[in-house]
């Protein structure tokens, strides 16, 4: 096995999470629904789930509804709210992820008026620029916890408390949040969030929304009573159950995990800067603990990724949706980076195992891997020609 260094994209399943989900594939496989003791099993697990999904994030058990993951509680909070108004204004941000930001786009088509918020340099939005765009019409704030490439953490209290100000909905994406940084939705005035558990050491494929008691959405999915109604077709009690201990134990767990994942960035960000023409993306400390965005000038992300790769060490090129793609990152282009330096970016993303002596494997790689690309960047050499001159 190599270096994992891209816990944004995605995390292993944690070994307890995973014993606490298998009996749901054996003994305890009942449908939710069945009124028999099989399903009644299968059922107290969800409870359970139910209560330790709600209380990481100081909500009540009823306010949470379990989805398909992060990208599903997107479109479900936003068109739910939309279709629940019938039309409106919706804002968001520039550098929201591609489920919110096409999720907009479509009601766009179906004659919602979005106000999309740009960022500053570093790559945060502004409370004033969300009060400044609030219309009469608006129905809907949308607005990311932590941007899954920058790792840079919005203002959520000061969001929360212009939108309660104007009676409008807050949502926000908190997916890259959810399990690294406390989150209160009471304290935060938040009425709507999306979570993923796969991005917290638990399974791919299910996720969250909370749902503030008193908020309307529309349903997403029509076919059952499951979920209140609201989320038709048969629980996913092993995943949802790997949800709800993922969460729990991550919450258990904040303070130590967020104190090593520093300790590591401070230590990539220490190594990695000691290179000339390197410059770290996002907010200096409104940021999530794990993550890392870096710009080396003159060279071209993907290649240096490909580098990366074999030698063992596994980090990305903006996001892992837009990884592969080769378009350079438009979250970057929006704080103002040049083509140039957001196709020179890589997001490395640190986690629970990670260790310090993986860290200097991975700073050295990296240093040889881009002073070996800068060596033959006809870019990056005409550069040091012109500022030698
Ligand atoms: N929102 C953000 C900020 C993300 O980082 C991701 C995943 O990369 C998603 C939404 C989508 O979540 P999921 O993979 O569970 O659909």
């Amino acid at each position: 096995m190599g270096i994992y260094l891209d816990h944004a994209a995605t995390t292993y399943t944690d070994e307890r999470v995973l014993e606490a989900m298998l009996p749901y594939f054996r003994n305890e496989f009942g449908n939710t629904s069945s009124v028999h003791g099989f399903g009644r099993d299968a059922g107290a697990g969800i409870v359970k789930a139910r209560q330790q999904t709600a209380e990481a994030i100081g909500a009540s058990p009823g306010e949470v509804y379990f989805t398909g993951g992060g990208t599903e509680s997107d479109n479900w909070a936003i068109k739910g709210a939309a279709e629940e108004a019938g039309s409106g204004h919706i804002i968001t941000s520039a550098v929201e992820h591609r489920a919110v930001l096409d999720t907009c786009k479509y009601l766009e088509t179906k004659g919602f008026d979005v106000t999309c918020l740009t960022v500053g340099e570093d790559g945060m939005v502004s409370a004033q620029s969300v009060a400044d765009a609030i219309r009469e019409d608006t129905i809907l704030v949308t607005i990311m916890f932590a941007n899954n490439e920058t790792g840079t953490i919005m203002p959520m209290k000061e969001i929360g408390e212009v939108t309660k100000k104007h009676g409008v909905l807050f949502h926000t994406d908190a997916v890259q949040a959810v399990g690294h940084v406390p989150i209160d939705v009471n304290e935060l005035g938040i009425d709507l969030l999306s979570m993923s558990a796969h991005k917290f050491y638990g399974p791919k494929g299910v996720g969250a929304l909370y749902v503030r008691d008193g908020v309307k959405i529309a349903k997403l999915i029509h076919g059952g009573s499951h979920e209140k109604g609201m989320r038709s077709g048969t629980l996913n009690s092993a995943g949802i159950v790997g949800l709800g201990t993922a969460i729990a134990l991550a919450v258990e767990e904040i303070a130590p995990q967020a104190a090593h994942e520093a300790a590591l960035v401070q230590r990539l960000k220490q190594g990695l800067l000691s290179m000339p023409d390197t410059r770290v993306n996002g907010h200096e400390t409104s940021r999530l603990p794990g993550n890392i965005n870096v710009s080396f000038d003159g060279i071209e992300a993907e290649a240096l990724l490909l580098h990366l790769d074999l030698n063992g060490i596994a980090v990305s090129a903006g996001s892992a949706c837009s990884s592969g793609s080769n378009k350079p990152s438009y979250v970057l282009q929006e704080m103002g980076l040049t083509i140039e330096q957001a196709r020179a970016a890589v997001r490395i993303t640190v986690g629970r195992e990670n260790t310090e002596q993986e860290i200097d494997t991975a700073i050295e790689t990296i240093k040889e891997v881009v002073s070996n690309l800068r060596a033959i960047s006809p870019l990056y050499q005409n550069k040091q020609a012109k500022s030698e001159e």
